[in-house]
């Protein structure tokens, strides 16, 4: 089985960049309710979110849920399992980027790591998965559109992609949607 994960909103926690990026235009933070931006926000929240977009804060951020590593270990440890990373950033550093994964306690090999330029979901039709997970409405209707399996992680911070609920199967987080998919196996082996 293939299986690729997105990683901001999804495996990372972007929420202290989102609240740094309003403290930093001195404005009260509000949730993103769309992926578009410049629709929703004052010019100066946009433009402290792409510059910490480009930083290298973005590259420190914590995992959102403690228990992935581990069960991103475990079924990177599988036989039968072959798991890719695969993010859509504005700098494209990749080895930034496993560096990130490596530091949180992931241990994946650098090849797994994909952070190149193109539409992700170009970039996943050619690898092929067998599950996408993923948040950002922008690679779910590509995924859909290129026919590319995917599963959408939506909850109270992903205001963005709550229209796309009628349409792609979603989770509140990670870890729900790799057990409810059955892909990680929790219990004992009897
Ligand atoms: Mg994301």
């Amino acid at each position: 089985m293939r299986i690729s994960f997105d990683l901001d909103d999804v495996i990372f926690n972007l929420n202290p960049i989102n609240m740094l990026a309003f403290e930093r235009a001195g404005i009260p933070y509000v949730r993103q309710t769309s992926w578009n931006i410049d629709e929703i926000y004052d010019e100066s929240v946009c433009k402290n979110l792409v510059e910490l977009w480009g930083d290298d804060l973005l590259y420190r951020m914590p995992v959102l849920d403690t228990k992935i590593p581990h069960m991103l270990n475990v079924l990177m440890a599988r036989p039968d399992m072959e798991i890719f990373f695969v993010t859509e950033r504005r700098m494209k550093q990749p080895e930034k980027t496993y560096r990130q994964l490596r530091n949180a306690g992931i241990k994946c090999n650098r090849d797994q790591v994909y952070d190149k330029i193109g539409f992700k979901s170009d970039i996943l039709r050619e690898l092929k998965p067998d599950i996408h997970f993923d948040d950002s409405p922008l690679v779910i209707k590509g995924c859909l559109d290129k026919g590319v399996p995917v599963v959408m992680i939506s909850n109270n911070l992903t205001l963005y992609n709550h229209h796309l609920r009628p349409y792609v199967e979603h989770y509140p987080n990670l870890r729900t949607a790799l057990i409810q998919k059955g892909v990680y196996k929790t219990g004992k082996i009897r």
